[in-house]
Parts: structure tokens; sequence; C-alpha cells
């Protein structure tokens, strides 16, 4: 019983496009959930509020709090850097609170690696199809079509990282998602057993990346 005074730590992790950071907000909302606001040397995209969304730092800040040793995780991703900070999160797991990170396979490895005394609960997201994926990607607010062809790249390599996670999720249809995800987490917590079947996960996957 004592183990879970601590609060769980949740992480969301897909290849970019899947529809995660949706997700994320509403298991925050609706669950109560704290999210990791991560910090990151990425510039923010019009619709993004800075300490909200993100820390928004510059590459010197990241680097001092690299060299101070302030980050539980961090990574490179797509040219930017992005980590979570240890002294918010150990303080809100430590009253109890559930907190929810969406992070890439790279930080979920490190924070997984370092054998916390927190229970964790990983989830990989999945898009429905490759048709799909490309058509969120292109409907971001980016630069040029380059860019969502450069991540439907980086699909093929991230997508490889899906064995590491306790539960593969498809996100065809946002609520489906959501309770899915709702019921591991609920069963987490309470220590409950669940169904779990990887064989449709496999074959979607299959299909992902023919
Ligand atoms: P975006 O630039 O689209 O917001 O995020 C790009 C990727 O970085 C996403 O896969 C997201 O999950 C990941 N990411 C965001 N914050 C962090 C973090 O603090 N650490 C790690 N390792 N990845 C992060």
């Amino acid at each position: 019983m004592s183990q879970m005074k601590e609060g769980i730590m949740i992480i969301l992790s897909s290849p970019s496009g899947a529809g995660k950071t949706t997700l994320v907000k509403l298991l925050s909302e609706r669950k109560g959930l704290i999210t990791s606001i991560s910090h990151t040397t990425r510039k923010p995209r019009s619709n993004e509020v800075n300490g909200k969304d993100y820390h928004f730092v510059t590459n010197d800040v990241f680097k001092k709090m690299i060299n101070n040793q302030e980050f539980l995780e961090y990574a490179k991703v797509f040219k930017n850097f992005y980590g979570t900070t240890k002294s918010t999160i150990f303080a809100q797991l430590s009253k109890g609170k559930n907190v929810i990170f969406d992070i890439d396979w790279q930080g979920t490895e490190q924070i997984i690696s370092q054998k916390l005394k927190n229970k964790i609960l990983t989830f990989f997201i999945l898009p429905p199809s490759r048709k799909e994926l490309f058509k969120r990607l292109s409907n971001r607010d980016m630069r040029d079509k380059l860019i969502a062809e450069e991540r439907m790249k980086q699909f093929d390599k991230d997508i490889l990282h899906w064995k590491d996670y306790d539960y593969v999720i498809v996100n065809k249809d946002l609520e489906v998602c959501y309770s899915q995800i709702s019921k591991f987490i609920d069963d987490k917590i309470n220590g409950d057993e669940n169904q779990y079947d990887t064989s449709i996960i496999e074959a979607h996957i299959k299909k992902l990346i023919s």
C-alpha cells in the first residue's frame, strides 16, 4: 500500500503527428493529472504559449541547465533540445499527484533506466494510417511541406520503438483512444489486471510500415 502514496508517472510517446498532444490535454483535464511542461530550444508555433505548452529557452540556457543537472531526462529531437526538469516533477509526485509526460522514446528510456521508486506506465500512440499521418503533419503551422516529409521519414525510425512500451494505442477516434488509456491508468492505480492483445497491434504496425 505504501508505494501508492507516491504519484505514478504516465508517459505518452508517439511518432510526430499521432495526436498525442491533444490526448495529453484531455487526460490531464478529465483525470486531474499534472502535465509535465518541458523545456525546449524549439521556436514556439503561433498557437503556443510560453510556460503553458513549453518553457521556450535559448540553446545557452538549455546547456546551462544540463550542466546544473536540472533535467530528469533530455534529448535532441528534430534538431532541437527538449527536456524534463526534476524539481517540479518530484515535488508533485511526492505529494501523491499523478504526472503525465509527453516525451519521445529517448526520454522514456532515460526515465525507465533510472529505476525510480515511482510506478511508471508507458503508452505509444500510433496514427490510423500513413495517409492520415501525412495529412495531420501537413496541416500544422510549419514553414513548408518539406518538414512534413522529413517527419514521415522519421516516423519509420520512431515506430520501431513500440516494443519498449507497456501499451500501444491506435488513435483513430479520440474518445475511443482516451477511454482505452484512461482504463489502463485506472487499472494501474487500482492494481487490477487487464486484457491487452498485442496481435492486433502487431498487424497494425506491419500495415503502417509497409
Ligand atoms: P513538438 O516539437 O512537435 O512539440 O515535439 C517533438 C517531439 O519532442 C515530440 O515527440 C515530443 O513528445 C517530444 N518532447 C517534448 N518534450 C520533450 C521532453 O521534455 N523530453 C523528450 N525526450 N522529448 C520531448
